[in-house]
């Protein structure tokens, strides 16, 4: 009976595969991103569920307690700790928390590399000696294992820049490209070495030096790129975790590690492209034109901005028939989508038309301000990206940033020596008038001066992006 039942296995896999790329397509849009969490809730039950049942069917009855009992007291616990710390932590860390637990995933597959190594018979994995691990798992393991590696150094280090623990500068020296591709072909070699001895000391050497340049790729990258990078390790983990399923044999894992993997490089690719950057360039380290050059802009010399009240900005907004929101990173750090919110139903009642700009790098990871924009019940359809609105702003009447700066930034279509040159960026500069509020008029996350604070059609709101709409919001219902 438990035998027949363990046929169901196959099929319930199948379910959760399906459930896991109707994740993805959920997750491409706004909409249909509650939908796609959803279903990524049921596949990880289904997939977490299957490994139980399949010991339930097959095991012996003395087996079942320990074997079923252990690693759900193991998964209770990190459940619980990592409900904690999703309540704990803000929408800005999250990219250092995605950084944290992908060096998990690596760290895990280090683990379990090691433990098939030493005891293969254990997982099911018998050579033709008694001593001896199969040819194509002994390959699986020792690449998954050196993947692993690298996932792990190479997040911890991301989650130690963006953290502020290690220093955003990047680190670089001579010959740093010899050096890591030195490593990258001792560790090529020793994988060879290993499938062909299967010696341990082999096998500790391509973990040793895989977790070296692991370092070693992630150092030289500058805080600007770290973004990419954190979804570039994201990608490595999923290969490392399908890695783990080739040696576990465990068809979901492949699955899933594949999905994770591919869907990682092409954010990746997708996020270098909204830059203007390299991936290629970024994930070699070093070779970009990174942040780090940046503030170059900064001339030190006096320019006039215009500063305005919040009853300025009130009636300027309230003459408007036209009304674009850019928001950015500070509308995240403020917490000022549900002011944001509050002032566009306003303005709509009165019959402005608002929509909202999103630039695809807007804030610290893809789609912060969508996911922000959505929290406040902002319509989908009033939110236009980059293409679809940069040619509306020569007839709209005011254009307000809400604490973005970069990405309005005109200096990237301008001037070759900007550290953001190339980017795409807002056009907001040819709306009437452009509000920008923000707390100062110092540069964003490239570090570089925005002309843009000091045109005509500039004014300047300063303060707590939150606070300030909200004395927008009093002025123009007083
Ligand atoms: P920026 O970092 O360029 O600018 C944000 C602005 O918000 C700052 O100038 C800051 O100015 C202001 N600010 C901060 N806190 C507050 C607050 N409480 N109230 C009001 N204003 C505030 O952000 P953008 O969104 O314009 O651009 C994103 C940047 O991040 C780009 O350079 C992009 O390349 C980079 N990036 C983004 C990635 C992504 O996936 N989204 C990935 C990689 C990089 P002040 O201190 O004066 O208030």
């Amino acid at each position: 009976m438990t035998q027949a039942l363990s046929s169901y296995i196959p099929a319930l896999t199948v379910a959760a595969s399906i459930f896991f790329i109707c994740t993805l397509r959920g997750l491409s849009m706004a909409a249909t991103s509650s939908k796609g969490n959803l279903c990524g809730m049921i596949g990880m039950v289904i997939a977490i569920a299957c490994p139980f049942l399949q010991r339930i069917f097959l095991s012996s009855q003395n087996d079942i307690s320990w074997q079923i009992l252990v690693p759900l007291t193991v998964m209770g616990v990190g459940g619980i700790i990592g409900l904690c710390i999703v309540k704990k932590i803000g929408m800005a860390a999250l990219p250092q928390l995605v950084a944290a637990f992908h060096s998990l995933v690596g760290l895990a597959a280090v683990f379990i590399a090691c433990a098939v190594f030493s005891a293969p018979d254990v997982f099911g994995i018998v050579g033709s000696h008694l001593d001896n691990i199969p040819t194509s798992n002994a390959v699986e393991m020792s690449i998954g294992a050196a993947i692993g590696a690298i996932t792990f150094t190479g997040s911890v280090v991301a989650f130690g820049k963006l953290q502020g623990f290690i220093s955003g500068k990047p680190l670089r020296y001579r010959g740093q490209y010899i050096v890591n591709l030195f490593i990258a072909i001792v560790i090529a070699v020793a994988i060879v070495m290993f499938v062909i001895n299967q010696e341990a000391w082999i096998f500790c050497t391509v973990v040793l030096l895989s977790l070296i340049i692991g370092y070693l790729l992630i150092m030289p990258i500058g805080g600007a790129d770290m973004p990419v990078i954190v979804s570039m390790l994201n990608s490595y983990s999923g290969w490392t975790a399908a890695g783990i399923g080739f040696t576990l044999e465990n068809n979901l894992l492949i699955i899933v590690g594949a999905l994770v993997g591919t869907s990682g490089a092409i954010l990746s690719n997708i996020m270098c492209k909204g830059m203007n950057r390299s991936l290629i360039s970024i994930v070699l380290g070093g070779l970009s034109r990174g942040s780090e050059q940046a503030v170059s802009s900064n001339s030190g010399e006096r320019k006039n901005v215009k500063v305005c009240s919040a009853e300025d900005a009130a009636f300027i907004i309230s003459n408007a028939s036209s009304v674009v929101v850019v928001p950015g990173y500070g509308m995240a750090v403020a917490q000022a989508q549900h002011a944001i919110k509050e002032l566009a139903d306003i303005l709509k009642g009165d019959g402005t038309t608002v929509k909202y700009a999103i630039h695809p790098v807007a804030g610290r990871m893809p789609g912060h301000m969508n996911v922000l924009l959505a929290e406040s019940n902002i319509p989908y359809d009033d939110v236009f990206e980059l293409d679809d609105i940069n040619h509306e702003f020569g007839a709209t009447d005011v254009v307000i940033v809400v604490g973005a700066n970069d990405i309005t930034n005109p200096s990237a279509k301008t001037d070759s020596t900007s550290p953001i040159y190339g980017m795409p960026v807002l056009d907001v500069e040819k709306a009437q008038t452009v509000l920008f509020v923000k707390r100062s008029i110092g540069s964003g996350y490239a570090g570089i001066d925005n002309p843009l604070f000091y045109r005509e059609n500039t004014m300047m709101i300063l303060g707590d992006a939150k606070k300030v709409v909200e004395n927008i919001l009093k002025a123009m219902k007083g």
